[in-house]
């Protein structure tokens, strides 16, 4: 029996996760589930797997929680605190699939214990990956990516030397807006931003795809997980979401991954690494797909991706700054405050600001620092925004 914990279980992934958990269920034992609004979720999937704590990060939703888990023999807690203890108790794996910059704290603490961390959480290798690997390091444990695209370039590394590695590609679907003309992009609305032609994924995350700033985070998180240099990492445009990486070799293979976009792969191989066991995957017909296109992203289109470069380049805090300016800048696309085409500008406008007032590019990686980065970058962000309001 596997422990298993998911950080964020009432999500996308947390839901796909319980989804195959619920499917083997010889395989794994559920010690905490966390979650934040969905209450009912919450309590009834700990109700089902046995949980033995369920866990709401807000601390005002403590009483409707336990209601709600009355009689079931599952502990209730809520608040921040409660979600990073949630995370430290004893498990095999910790699924960390909190959407943002909250799932930092928890994923840290989950490896401080030695636990092996699948992590869909990228954005704690954006802002702080130096940390997080050394902290599995000292734990002597194991971060596994769920991401597919990092998941994709993990398998295709098996059984090779690092080394020999001379790039990696990751595809893009190009998200909801692929084929819209730029005049269109402008007056882009929320609801077509979340709508994802080939994955199923939360809100945010969905957005992130159509602007692509979920692409530059890939990049980062690629640099981080595999140690490459941001030279090395290649993004093509792949509207079929068929082939989710690529990894280049010093004598010219191309080792891609293929497979439907059903995060449930990449959940599972996770879940049961280094074992491969049956999911519940559809398998992929090549010939009634046909034809798999690749193409280069435009840079115009794409601004996105070119941050990403400057901040790998940059290094330090500036991937605090630039995933919490881009979290602010969702948020303010989402209140309907800046336009679609606004928000690279606006994180654009904060990585110089911030970088050049608070010499956030050097120095050791701690999580008091990525947490002060990340709340200066927020104020920064919110003022820029206002800026933009006021000119627009
Ligand atoms: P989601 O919005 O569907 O779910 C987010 C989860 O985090 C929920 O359980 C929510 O309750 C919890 N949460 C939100 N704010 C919180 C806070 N402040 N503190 C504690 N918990 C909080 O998101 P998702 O699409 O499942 O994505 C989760 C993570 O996985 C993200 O980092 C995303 O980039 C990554 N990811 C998702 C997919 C996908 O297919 N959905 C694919 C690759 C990577
Ligand atoms: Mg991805």
């Amino acid at each position: 029996m596997r422990r298993v914990s998911i950080l964020g279980a009432t999500g996308s992934i947390g839901q796909s996760t319980i989804d195959l958990i619920r499917r083997d269920r010889e395989a794994f034992d559920v010690v905490a589930l966390t979650g934040d609004s969905n209450i009912a979720q919450l309590a009834k999937d700990a109700r089902e797997l046995g949980a033995e704590i369920a866990v709401t990060a807000d601390e005002t939703r403590l009483d409707e929680l336990r209601a709600a888990l009355a009689g079931s023999g599952v502990t209730a807690a809520a608040g921040r605190a409660a979600v990073i203890e949630a995370a430290t108790r004893p498990a095999d794996l910790v699924m960390s699939a909190i959407v943002g910059a909250a799932g930092l704290a928890p994923g840290l603490a989950a490896l401080e214990t030695g636990a092996t961390l699948a992590l869909a959480n990228k954005e704690s290798l954006v802002t702080a990956g130096p940390l997080m690997m050394a902290t599995a390091e000292a734990a002597g444990a194991r971060i596994l990516p769920v991401d597919s695209e990092h998941s994709a370039i993990f398998q295709a590394l098996v059984g090779e030397d690092l080394g020999a590695v001379s790039r990696v590609i990751i595809t893009a679907s190009g998200g909801a807006f692929r084929d819209w003309p730029m005049e269109r992009l402008a007056q882009a609305t929320v609801a077509e931003a979340s709508t994802h032609p080939n994955w199923a994924m939360g809100q945010r995350i969905t957005i992130d795809s159509a602007s692509m700033f979920n692409k530059a985070l890939e990049m980062i998180e690629a640099r981080e997980f595999f140690g490459l240099a941001p030279a090395q990492i290649e993004v093509l445009i792949h509207p079929q979401s068929l082939v989710h990486a690529l990894v280049g070799f010093n004598d010219g293979a191309l080792m891609a991954h293929v497979g439907p976009p059903d995060m449930r792969h990449a959940i599972g191989y996770a879940l049961n690494w280094p074992a491969r066991r049956a999911l519940p995957v559809e398998a992929l017909d090549l010939a009634a797909a046909g034809t798999l296109e690749f193409r280069t992203p435009d840079p115009a289109r794409c601004p996105a991706l070119g941050l990403a470069r400057a901040v790998m380049e940059t290094g330090g805090l500036a991937g605090a700054v630039f995933n919490a300016a881009k979290e602010r800048a969702l948020d303010h696309f989402i209140a309907g405050r800046v336009g679609f085409l606004e928000m690279a500008p606006l994180v654009e406008t904060v990585l110089e600001r911030r970088l050049e007032a608070a010499g956030e590019t050097g120095g050791e990686i701690t999580l008091d620092r990525v947490a002060r980065a990340d709340h200066l970058a927020r104020q920064c962000a919110d003022e820029v925004a206002r800026e933009l309001t006021r000119r627009g």
